[in-house]
């Protein structure tokens, strides 16, 4: 059994990372095939309005580069556009008088990702809107969650 049929040449590999970019969406928003309405643009990062919007002033934030999900992003890019959802989310406040903005990232298919670039979701909220975000959950004993510390703190300290 031939070795290399089981690993892509880098050559391979770059041909199907091009292939993905060129199918993404976000990606042909960024290179204006799709046209979007965008409320920032620099050389790293994209922000437009959801053309599906939960409420108003729905954002989409991105960095121009195509990352899969957080875990490709590097750490240094992800700083930055955390800074830029800060900015964004006061302006979308302060323009669209929301009460606050509510920042979600869907990172992978099971968590609701449904476009495979990274993105930055500003929702802002309204007293009233119909937006069901439910972050209490129920209460567990003592003996489950310590189960859970011991076992994260293990592979915390496997890593290090
Ligand atoms: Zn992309």
């Amino acid at each position: 059994m031939d070795n290399a049929t089981n690993q892509l040449s880098s050559d391979e590999i770059q041909k199907r990372m091009q292939l993905i970019k060129e199918n993404c969406i976000f990606c042909k928003i960024v290179n204006g095939e799709i046209p979007a309405k965008k409320i920032h643009e620099d050389s790293e990062f994209l922000a437009f309005l959801d053309i599906n919007p939960i409420t108003k002033g729905h954002t989409i934030l991105i960095p121009k580069e195509h990352y899969m999900m957080m875990a490709f992003v590097p750490d240094e890019v992800l700083g930055r556009i955390q800074v830029l959802a800060k900015q964004l989310s006061e302006l979308l406040i302060k323009s669209l008088n929301a009460n606050d903005v509510a920042l979600i990232i869907a990172n992978g298919q099971a968590a609701g990702q449904q476009i495979q670039h990274f993105a930055i979701h500003l929702i802002p909220r309204y007293e009233g809107d119909n937006f069901k975000l439910n972050l209490e959950g129920e209460k567990r004993d003592e003996e489950e969650l310590k189960e859970i510390k011991d076992k994260l703190l293990e592979k915390l300290q496997g890593a290090v």
